[in-house]
């Protein structure tokens, strides 16, 4: 079966394939960096890291853009607070973003583009959208008027005839039942940040901000534009009224919405405090790894409710894998190859790529990993699995580790050096001598734990790094 992803727009799961030569154009929603992200944020840029990865796993090329959002109400006030310029401000929290996701291991989108950068294609964009008919100016700022285009609502599924002509909002977050026309173009106002432009002093709302630069970039249609639900409305359908209301064409091919993490079954917000950052979690003692697994594991669709034990069951999933990597790295097997266990990984790698087709099932992907991992220990413990067995087991998880990307440990910071490594084997081999087997294999395992792995030959111990 094709590669297939459900669509918000059609509410189908449809076909996947980009529109042009073999590169996805893709649009995803930065982050507002007014503060560190929070792990709500990343199990949706973690979801869109597997998406990409995906996508090149099935040979297709990426040309990603991702928006930081560097200018709005929130930045603002806390930047006016601390007596900084925006630019100062946000500076720090976009490096903080790029560490974060960096530590997660979410690749970088081919291009990042910052709000403050894209000024004058916004204004341009508005100027199309004053040409067509579609804006109306108050008190130096222009709003959307969303009467004017009729589909307005076939994104969030809702029907809005019947909303109000005219009523206006100046926020940029707002429900469903206050579909409102929308500003474009805010007026500035005292002490805020303005740009002086055609269409008057101000700056752009942060609707405007994303539709621009995605045509900007990507042209007026893009394969995919993904996000977290709580961008469908407002959000997503006033990119559509922008976008579609100039270029009459369709803006996004794919729209694709990610649930929510949730902590007590609640949403984790900013603004409802109920939040937990990369960094609180690496400072209780948790590796990116675990993280990043637990975030990949349950499918996007679902909600994932965040857990300390899930966390930990994370941890515990994530060292298996490792230990039957170092199983099959140094294990010695006897000459051939195991029938059974052949026929296994092979089922594994099927189910593994079926289940990623299918819009990106990735409890299933794991689960099949994770039964040929049983399958494999019991064969290893049995004598059965053979030095022939082991390239495919290894392709098997380099296949796996392609996408979900946690089998190597993060260096830590402070990490042994080489010096040190030969000074514990030395402590080990003395133990060894001395009959103390406990203490030798106590060091053995502190090795481990760092991230050294060791190996007995006749000629002496070797190590390497994992
Ligand atoms: P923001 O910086 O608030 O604009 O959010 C950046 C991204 O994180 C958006 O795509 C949001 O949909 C997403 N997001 C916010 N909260 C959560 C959450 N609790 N779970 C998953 N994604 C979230
Ligand atoms: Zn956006």
């Amino acid at each position: 079966m094709a590669l297939r992803f459900y669509n918000t727009l059609t509410q189908q799961v449809e076909d996947f394939a980009p529109m042009r030569d073999n590169t996805v154009r893709m649009y995803t929603c930065g982050p507002t960096v007014y503060n560190y992200i929070h792990i709500g944020n990343l199990r949706t840029f973690t979801f869109q890291d597997v998406l990409r990865r995906w996508l090149q796993y099935r040979g297709y090329k990426l040309d990603h853009v991702m928006n930081i959002t560097d200018v709005e109400d929130k930045i603002i006030r806390n930047a006016n607070a601390q007596g900084q310029s925006i630019y100062d401000y946000t500076a720090q929290y976009t490096q903080a973003f790029l560490d974060d996701t960096a530590t997660l291991r979410l690749q970088r989108p081919e291009r990042l583009a910052k709000a403050t950068d894209n000024i004058d294609v916004m204004v341009q964009n508005i100027q199309e959208l004053e040409k067509g008919g579609y804006t109306y100016q108050s008190e130096g700022s222009t709003y959307y008027r969303i009467a004017n285009f009729p589909e307005y609502g076939k994104l969030s599924h809702n029907d809005f005839k019947g909303i109000k002509a005219g009523a206006r909002v100046d926020v940029d977050e707002y429900e469903k039942a206050d579909a409102r026309d929308f500003a474009l173009w805010k007026a500035a106002k005292e002490g805020e940040v303005a740009w002086d432009t055609p269409i008057g002093r101000g700056r752009p709302g942060w609707h405007i901000e994303c539709s621009s630069m995605a045509r900007k970039y990507l042209g007026d249609t893009l394969d995919i534009h993904a996000g977290g639900v709580d961008l469908i409305f407002p959000h997503h359908e006033n990119e559509i009224a922008q976008a579609e209301a100039i270029t009459h064409k369709p803006f996004a091919r794919f729209w694709i919405h990610s649930e929510h993490l949730l902590i007590e079954w609640e949403k984790m917000s900013k603004s409802a405090g109920n939040f937990y950052t990369l960094r609180d979690l690496l400072e209780k003692g948790y590796e990116p790894e675990a993280i990043r697994y637990l975030l990949v594991s349950v499918p996007y669709r679902r909600k994932l409710n965040f857990t300390f034990d899930g966390l930990n069951g994370a941890r515990s999933a994530v060292q298996r894998l490792r230990d039957f990597k170092l199983r099959l790295d140094t294990g010695k097997f006897a000459e051939g190859v195991d029938e059974q266990i052949r026929v296994a990984a092979e089922r594994a790698r099927t189910r593994f790529e079926e289940s990623l087709d299918d819009d990106l099932n990735t409890a299933e992907a794991l689960g099949s990993i994770f039964e040929f991992v049983r399958e494999a220990n019991i064969a290893m413990d049995n004598g059965e699995f053979r030095a022939g067995n082991v390239a495919p087991a290894n392709d098997l998880l380099a296949r796996f580790d392609s996408i979900v990307d946690v089998l190597r440990p993060s260096e830590k910071q402070g990490g042994l050096s080489d010096a040190e490594i030969e000074a514990k084997i030395a402590e080990r081999t003395a133990a060894k001598k001395a009959r103390d087997f406990k203490r030798a294999d106590h060091v053995r395992a502190e090795l481990l734990e760092a991230g050294v792995i060791l190996e007995d030959t006749r000629d002496g111990v070797r190590w390497k790094r994992k």
